[in-house]
């Protein structure tokens, strides 16, 4: 199958560019226009097409639009006659311009505030970096760390824990940070943000998407 597709021109083979056309990550919105996912565009277009979201169109002045599927194909005509070529889905009749962002007509429930503690997430609120020594490191040469240790009573939340490599880590081992001289670098707290898609590399994130979320060290993070 692959060595199969490896021969097809995906620039220009119809077939092809569809596919992956349709394989492209979709940004979901809610009601209130908060993202709340990404989803494929093979997912976003049948949920366009039930009628349980619109398209959300961003123009060149930045003005944005929602179109249900039959405003979405005439504007995709538009864009036709324009000789504009965003990636389309084509049937004999109809050119379907491929949606980057969603939004969703009936679901309204609010993102989700509250972020799970894990240590996955704490890495991610820490930026990868020690909050002793402020370097960054890969996440297999992080630890957690109690900064009120847990045999003098600290507990194991988002405010008492960091990032820490493993140097410091050792070096600070069960002292209290005044004992220990190492304070973090931030002050923890529970992360505003919903760790969104955070498998998601940033590339993969569509420039249309960037009123919506924010993108840094490759992470993709909502503002809460
Ligand atoms: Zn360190």
């Amino acid at each position: 199958m692959l060595a199969g597709r490896a021969k097809v021109n995906t620039m220009t083979d119809p077939k092809a560019r569809a596919v992956i056309a349709l394989d492209s990550q979709v940004l979901v919105l809610n009601r209130l226009w908060q993202p709340v996912n990404t989803c494929t565009a093979r997912r976003a277009v049948t949920l366009v097409f039930l009628g349980h979201a619109h398209i959300v169109h961003r123009d060149e002045e930045k003005n944005y639009s929602t179109h249900d599927a039959y405003s979405w194909l005439s504007l995709a005509q538009d864009h036709h006659r324009q000789k504009a070529q965003p990636p389309c889905l084509r049937s004999a009749r109809h050119a379907f311009v491929v949606p980057e962002i969603i939004v969703l007509t009936l679901y309204d429930r609010l993102p989700k505030t509250e972020v799970k503690f894990t240590r996955h997430n704490v890495f991610i609120r820490d930026r990868h970096t020690c909050q002793y020594c402020d370097r960054v490191f890969d996440p297999r040469d992080l630890n957690l760390d109690h900064v009120i240790p847990r045999d003098k009573g600290g507990r194991t939340t988002w405010e008492n824990v960091v990032a820490s490599c493993i140097r410091c880590n050792s070096r600070k081992a069960n002292k209290l940070p005044h004992e220990a001289r190492m304070f973090p670098r931030t002050e923890p707290r529970a992360p505003r943000w919903r760790p969104f898609h955070s498998s998601m590399r940033h590339q993969e994130a569509r420039p249309s998407w960037l009123d919506f979320i924010e993108v840094s060290d490759g992470t993709v993070e909502i503002s809460a």
